[in-house]
């Protein structure tokens, strides 16, 4: 693949910022790699790993000359960095993020950017439940969303620009406005989250069953939800803080929505509690159908009697 930006700065090198660094490297995509991360520990194991080229804890540094700057940092930070890089920025430059909330991360970012810098937010719709350095692998934007929320007037070549980029991480590439995203997002990633987290700490509060007993027999359901319970504190605490209306907003419908459910089984309403456990499998089907998972039973884990 052919060079697309000259100097790219990896600002954040968590799970997304390694992922983006492998992937770049992997398709040569740019000549060099500037990473910098606020933290030394953070730093020296991104150069262990041999994320970058060169490798800085100061932002501003790191996006001098720079062509495309990526900030993969948590949502609730994104002002403080946009404050720092600003003074540095090439004129022409695109800045771009990743943040899982987009109408606030464009309220913290856009008024610290320079008008000669072209600033286009953006959020992969990939991940897992891990972070740091070490979590990143290559491959991950393959087959997967990324939706930009362009700001006003944004210029159109570097729009295409940074399409293209995504697009050679094998992303496909979507645009809406900031609003819709933060909804959308609301109902297909920011409540699951929370609700699994909500479960978790349910069953390790419940002093009728023991500890040992929740983890011992969790196979039947339970640890479906501990993997979106182990995502990282910092970043889904600064999701649910800077998407707060939309999430709430679902979280008054899903509420309703538990109460009907709770109402039925009371009243042993068979048929309502069946027609919606029916509908909820097709959302399965169409989800394997569109290609956002494979069709393997228990998401694919091994069992004891596969073959090898
Ligand atoms: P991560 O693995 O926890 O890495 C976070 C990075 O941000 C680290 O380099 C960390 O630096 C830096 N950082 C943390 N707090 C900071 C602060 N207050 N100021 C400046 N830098 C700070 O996080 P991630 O999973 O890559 O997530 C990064 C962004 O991607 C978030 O906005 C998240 O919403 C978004 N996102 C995540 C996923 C996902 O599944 N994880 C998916 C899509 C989008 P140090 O280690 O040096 O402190």
């Amino acid at each position: 693949m052919s060079v697309l930006f000259d100097r790219i700065a990896l600002i954040g090198i968590g799970l997304i910022g390694s992922s983006l660094a492998h992937d770049i490297r992997r398709l040569g995509l740019t000549k060099e790699i500037v990473v910098a991360t606020r933290s030394a520990d953070t730093l020296k194991r991104a150069e262990e790993l041999g994320l970058g080229d060169r490798y800085t804890t100061s932002s501003a540094e790191a996006v001098r000359d720079a062509d495309l700057i990526i900030v993969s940092v948590p949502v609730g930070a994104s002002e403080s960095v946009a404050k720092e890089i600003a003074g540095s920025l090439k004129p022409g430059a695109i800045v771009t993020d990743v943040g899982s909330t987009k109408a606030s991360v464009i309220a913290q970012m856009q008024p610290h950017t320079p008008d000669n810098v072209h600033f286009i937010p953006g959020h992969p719709l990939a991940g897992t439940e891990k972070s740091g350095p070490d979590a990143g692998f290559p491959g991950l934007f393959e087959g997967r969303w990324c939706i930009f929320t362009p700001v006003a007037n944004t210029d159109e070549t570097a729009l295409k620009r940074l399409r293209g980029f995504w697009e050679a991480l094998g992303s496909k590439v979507d645009e809406m406005d900031a609003e819709h995203h933060d909804k959308v997002l609301a109902i297909v990633s920011h409540l699951p989250h929370i609700i699994a987290y909500n479960i978790v700490g349910t069953a390790d509060d419940l002093e009728t069953v023991t500890e040992s007993e929740v983890i011992k027999y969790s196979a039947s359901g339970f640890r479906d939800f501990t993997r979106l319970a182990a995502s990282d504190p910092t970043m889904w605490r600064d999701v649910c803080l800077h998407n707060r209306d939309a999430i709430l907003e679902m979280l008054a419908r899903f509420s309703e929505d538990l109460a009907y459910l709770q109402r039925a089984i009371r009243w042993g309403e068979g048929d309502k509690i069946f027609e919606l456990f029916t509908r909820t499998r097709a959302i399965r089907r169409s989800i394997i159908q569109a290609g956002q998972d494979v069709d393997a039973p228990d998401f694919g884990r091994p069992h004891p009697l596969d073959k090898k």
